[in-house]
């Protein structure tokens, strides 16, 4: 049998619980469904297309959409299968093998992922004390980059960019620097306006989390239109259907409701905070997402994960250098936050 390339063997698989019947905070999605009266307003779009036929080709509708919810200009924008796709589509578009990828450590784990399989290098830079980002050493560490893909705020660590860091970075790198902006409602700043400045800086954002589209994939890029034609041209074409295209559109026209639900959750996000903050063997990190990284002081994360899986409840444990006394946890529900910190308490007590 042939096998697949060695960059393939050399991954593991790509795993994470998915039990709904657990009180699920492992993947940072929403705990709030799509309302009812938006969902049937989306099947009864759905209904009256041909699916017989391609989707349309540019997602056009949809993206006027976006433009009128980030007012970005359509001619900057470009839609993707989740923002994963997009991630993929970037390295693609502008990196190639042996180029170098400036990545932070703990940072999302698909970016490496990628880059690996695309024969891609990577330059590791660890996070400061308490997970904020490097920026000296990031800007550093640049020089032999082709690019620089960060989330801000960061997945796992719930820690930020200000925009002068940006600005400082953006000044120096001359390649592509590629902000994942996946948690922007819950944030609420964004590079956006440093893009008619920075030409090669490029934003991703994604629909999975506080506009509760996570089991629809959709994703999308705002940049500069020459770095989007480019992304556009490496993109699979068609890889955006019109169930996504129409729920999209219906979604953002009706943001006003999103960002409530978003508010909501940054309230909740500060409560657990808190109540993190009160136990003595608690040490949560300060977030700017809907989750947040905590640790386990007397170095029992994994024990405590355990122990809140058998009760019903799903976080996150990476494990590694750099997390192996951390758990993330995902804001959920009033109801889904208070049966969590119930359960931690009982179970480091
Ligand atoms: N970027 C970051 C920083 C994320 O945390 C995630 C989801 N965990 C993604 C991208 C992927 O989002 P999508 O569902 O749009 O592929």
């Amino acid at each position: 049998m042939i096998s697949p390339k060695q960059a393939v063997l050399d991954l593991d698989e790509y795993c994470v619980p998915q039990d709904q019947s657990l009180v699920k905070l492992n993947q940072n999605e929403s705990s709030y469904d799509v309302p009812a009266a938006l969902k049937q307003d989306i099947l009864n779009r759905l209904n009256e297309w041909k699916w017989n036929r391609y989707p349309p080709l540019k997602a056009d509708s949809l993206v006027r959409a976006i433009s009128a919810y980030t007012d970005y200009p359509a001619s900057g924008i470009v839609v993707g299968n989740g923002s994963n796709e997009m991630i993929q589509a970037v390295l693609a578009a502008f990196c190639g093998p042996g180029d170098k990828v400036l990545l932070v450590s703990p940072g999302f784990s698909i970016y490496p992922r990628v880059a690996h399989i695309m024969g891609l290098e990577r330059i590791d830079v660890p996070l400061a004390d308490d997970f904020a980002f490097d920026t000296p050493r990031i800007i550093e560490k640049s020089e032999e980059a082709r690019m620089i893909m960060i989330a801000s705020p960061n997945n796992p660590t719930g820690t930020a960019f200000n925009l002068d860091d940006i600005e400082e970075i953006a000044e120096t790198f001359h390649g592509i620097f590629v902000i994942d902006e996946a948690y922007f409602e819950f944030h609420k700043v964004t590079a956006q306006t440093c893009i008619s400045r920075y030409q090669n800086i490029i934003l991703l954002r994604t629909l999975s989390k506080a506009f509760s589209l996570a089991g629809l994939r959709l994703g999308y890029v705002l940049a500069a239109p020459e770095m989007a034609r480019a992304m556009d041209k490496t993109k699979l074409p068609f890889s955006v259907g019109i169930f996504q295209q129409i729920a999209g559109e219906v979604l953002l026209n009706n943001h006003g409701v999103i960002t409530q639900v978003a508010d909501m959750i940054i309230k909740e996000r500060e409560k657990v905070f808190s109540q993190l903050s009160r136990m003595e063997s608690i040490r949560p990190i300060p977030s700017s997402t809907n989750f947040i990284l905590f640790e386990v002081k007397d170095g029992s994360a994994k024990g405590v994960f355990d122990a809140c899986y058998h009760q019903g409840v799903l976080l996150r444990y990476f494990g590694g250098k750099h997390l192996k006394d951390f758990l993330r946890v995902t804001i959920g529900t009033p109801e889904e936050n208070e049966i969590f910190v119930t359960t931690l308490k009982e179970v480091v007590n």
